[in-house]
């Protein structure tokens, strides 16, 4: 199985990509999750990111693709692998066709759709605890006792970064990234879409099937 996963942020995409990699026993390559773990290590990979991702700026291309080459190559991807947060432009795109084109398992790209309002109203209804991380929603999920962390007692507060103007502006680079992505995979005749509205488990079945 070699599956590019696509997403917005906030739609639930890692959390299905982590369900999927251990339903087929292959890797969940989050580029993002990568990037973190080689500046935090300090690595070569990470002394070049570390200035760009700190200024909010996107990784280059070429970077990009080095570092998905050489994660590909290791052995536990020999079976398979989602890719996660790659590719985020055409040129990635046509690389990665290059890297993976020749094998005889061909690679599927699914896209979870969620509506950018569901999103928003996700995430600004959540809630974490300062102190122990546990993580509620307003609406579905909220603490017994206003906002006292249920596990730990302590003060349940939004994250700075989950206000309406923060996720719209997320969600809006994201779909200005990804949308030629998506159309080049369409045009490719590879491109599943999968309603990610629901219960996990139920938008779990419907990955499963548009896979089968
Ligand atoms: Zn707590």
């Amino acid at each position: 199985m070699k599956i590019i996963f696509i997403g917005p942020p906030g739609s639930g995409k890692g959390t299905q990509a982590k369900r999927l990699a251990s339903r087929f026993a292959i890797p969940h390559i989050s580029t993002g999750d990568m990037l973190r773990e080689a500046v935090q290590d300090g690595t070569e990979l990470g002394r070049q990111a570390q200035p760009i991702m700190a200024a909010g700026g996107l990784v280059s291309d070429d970077l990009m693709i080095g570092i998905i080459k050489e994660r590909l190559a290791k052995p536990d991807a020999g079976r398979g692998f989602i890719l996660d947060g790659f590719p985020r432009t055409i040129v990635q795109a046509e690389k990665l066709d290059g890297i993976v084109g020749n094998g005889t398992e061909p690679l599927r790209v699914l896209q979870l759709l969620v509506p950018d309002d569901a999103i928003v109203r996700r995430i600004t209804m959540r809630r974490t605890c300062a102190q122990c991380g546990a993580i509620y929603h307003l609406e579905n999920n909220p603490p017994a006792n206003d906002s006292v962390c249920d596990r730990c007692g302590a003060e349940v507060i939004a994250r700075s970064d989950d206000t309406e103007e923060a996720v719209r502006k997320r969600l809006e680079s994201f779909h200005r990234q990804t949308m030629p992505v998506a159309s080049y995979y369409e045009s490719k005749n590879i491109l599943r879409k999968v309603d990610g509205i629901g219960p996990v488990d139920e938008v779990f079945e419907r990955i499963e099937k548009s896979l089968a």
